[in-house]
C-alpha cells in the first residue's frame, strides 16, 4: 500500500472507531465499570473492525497500519471507556511490540498472527517487591536442557484474566544485576503458571488486573525474546512505546470528560443564565482546552517519532507525564463543573476522574518519568 492510500484508510477507519466508541461503548461504560468486566462481544467487535490486526505487519496476517494510527484508536476508545482501550493497547503495545522489536522469526510467526486474529496478550514485569526499581526483580529462570524452569510472581498484570499469552522477565544470572535478566513469552495455559488473585481497583475497573505465580513453570528456550541476559533492554524499550499508548489513553479520558462537561455547562442554569456564561467557568475551560491540546500534540509527536524509528525515550516520557497529569487536573475540574452532581454516580464525571488516576501511575510513575526526562536532557547536553 502506498503512503497516501494508507493515510486515507487510517482516517476512514478512525471515523468508524469514533462512531463505534460513541454508539456502542459509551452507553455501557458505566456497566463495564460497575461489573468490572469488558464484555467479550465488545472485544469481538474490535476484532471484526480489524483493530487487533491493524498494527501487525502484513507478513504476520495484519494490515501494517502505523503506530500513530494505533495511538489515535486508543485515544478514541478511551474517550468512552479506557478499560476497553486497554484490552487492545495491552495486546499491541505491550505484547506485540517487544516481539516486533526483538522476537525471533518463529516467535513472530507464531504469536503475532494470533494477535492479528484477536488473541489478547499482556506484559508482566512488576513484582510485589519490584515496581519502579524494575531491575530488582526476583523471579528466577534456571536453564534445564531445552527449557527454563521459572519460579516467582508478577503483580498488576493488565489483561490478566483474558490474556492467552504474555511477555515477562526473569533473572537468569543473579551475579549480573540488570544485565542478568532475560525476557520470555509464556502462554497462560503452561503448567506451573496460575493466577493467584484478582486485584480490585479504584478506576479502569473493567480491565482485569491479576497477580500471577510461577511454580516450576516450564518455558521453552525458543520463547526467549531477544537473547539471554539482554531482557532488561527488551522491557525498557517496550515501555518507551507503551508510555505513548498511556498518554493517548489519558488524552482520551480527558477529552471524554471535557465533552460531557461542556454539554452540561451550556444546559445548567444558575443566577438566571447558563453557567457557561460566567467568566470564572470560561477561564477553567480555556485552561483545560489548552492543556489537552498540548497533551495531544506531545503524544502524536512521540508516536510519529516511533513510526520513523527515531529515538523517543524523552518524548515518550514527556507525553505520558504531561498527558496524565493534565488528565487528572482536567477530570477533577470537570467534576467541579458538575457541582454536587459531579460527585455522584448519576454522571460519568467521577468515573473519568477515577480512570485518569492510573495514567499517572502505570508504565512508570510520573516521578520516574521525571527521572527519565531529566536524565535524557542531561545526556543530550553533554
Ligand atoms: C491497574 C494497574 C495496572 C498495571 N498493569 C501493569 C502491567 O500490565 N504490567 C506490569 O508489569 N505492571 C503493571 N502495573 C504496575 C505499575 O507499572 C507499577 O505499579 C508502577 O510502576 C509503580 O510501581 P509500585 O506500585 O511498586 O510503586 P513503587 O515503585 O513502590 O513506588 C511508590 C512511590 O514511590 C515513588 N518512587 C519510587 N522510586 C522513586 C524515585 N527514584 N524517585 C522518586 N519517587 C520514587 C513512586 O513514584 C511512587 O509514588 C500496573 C499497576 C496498576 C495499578
Amino acid at each position: 500500500m502506498v503512503n497516501e492510500e494508507k493515510i486515507a484508510l487510517e482516517n476512514d477507519v478512525l471515523s468508524y472507531v469514533r462512531e463505534f466508541a460513541d454508539k456502542e461503548i459509551r452507553p455501557i461504560a458505566r456497566k463495564i465499570d460497575e461489573e468490572a468486566n469488558v464484555p467479550k462481544e465488545l472485544i469481538n467487535k474490535m476484532i471484526d473492525m480489524g483493530l487487533f490486526s491493524s498494527y501487525i505487519p502484513e507478513e504476520y496476517g495484519g494490515n501494517s497500519l502505523s503506530f500513530s494510527f494505533l495511538v489515535r484508536v486508543i485515544e478514541e476508545i478511551s474517550r468512552a471507556c479506557p478499560s476497553t482501550a486497554l484490552v487492545l493497547d495491552g495486546a499491541l503495545t505491550l505484547f506485540a511490540e517487544p516481539l516486533l522489536m526483538f522476537g525471533s522469526e518463529e516467535l513472530k510467526k507464531k504469536y503475532l498472527s494470533r494477535v492479528a486474529r484477536g488473541s489478547v496478550g499482556g506484559l508482566a514485569i512488576t513484582e510485589p517487591g519490584a515496581g519502579s526499581d524494575a531491575a530488582s526483580i526476583k523471579t528466577r529462570a534456571v536453564r534445564k536442557g531445552s527449557n527454563y524452569i521459572v519460579n516467582g510472581s508478577k503483580i498488576f498484570v493488565s489483561n490478566g484474566r483474558i490474556a492467552e499469552f504474555f511477555v515477562f522477565d526473569a533473572v537468569t544470572d543473579p551475579s549480573k544485576g540488570h544485565r542478568g535478566i532475560t525476557t520470555f513469552v509464556a502462554e497462560s495455559s503452561y503448567p506451573g503458571i496460575r493466577i493467584s488473585r484478582d486485584i480490585h481497583k479504584m478506576g479502569i475497573r473493567g480491565s482485569s488486573t491479576v497477580e500471577i505465580v510461577f511454580e516450576d513453570a516450564v518455558i521453552p528456550v525458543e520463547n526467549i525474546v531477544g537473547s539471554e541476559d539482554d531482557g532488561f533492554r527488551v522491557v525498557m524499550e517496550t515501555l518507551d512505546a507503551g508510555r505513548i499508548g498511556i498518554a493517548a489513553q489519558a488524552v482520551g479520558i480527558a477529552q471524554g470528560a471535557l465533552d460531557e462537561a461542556m454539554a452540561y455547562i451550556k444546559e445548567r442554569k444558575q443566577f438566571g443564565k447558563a453557567i457557561a456564561e460566567f467568566e470564572g467557568i470560561q477561564f477553567m475551560l480555556a485552561e483545560m482546552g489548552t492543556e489537552l491540546e498540548a497533551s495531544r500534540l506531545l503524544t502524536y509527536n512521540a508516536a510519529s517519532k516511533w513510526d520513523k524509528h527515531e529515538s523517543c525515550i524523552m518524548e515518550s516520557s514527556m507525553a505520558k507525564l504531561h498527558a496524565s497529569d493534565s488528565a487528572m487536573r482536567i477530570t477533577t475540574d470537570c467534576v467541579q463543573l458538575f457541582g454536587g452532581y459531579g460527585y455522584t454516580t448519576d454522571f460519568d464525571a467521577e468515573r473519568h476522574m477515577r480512570d485518569a488516576k492510573i495514567t499517572q501511575i502505570y508504565e512508570g510513575t510520573n516521578q520516574i518519568q521525571r527521572v527519565i526526562i531529566a536524565r535524557e536532557m542531561l545526556k543530550a547536553s553533554k
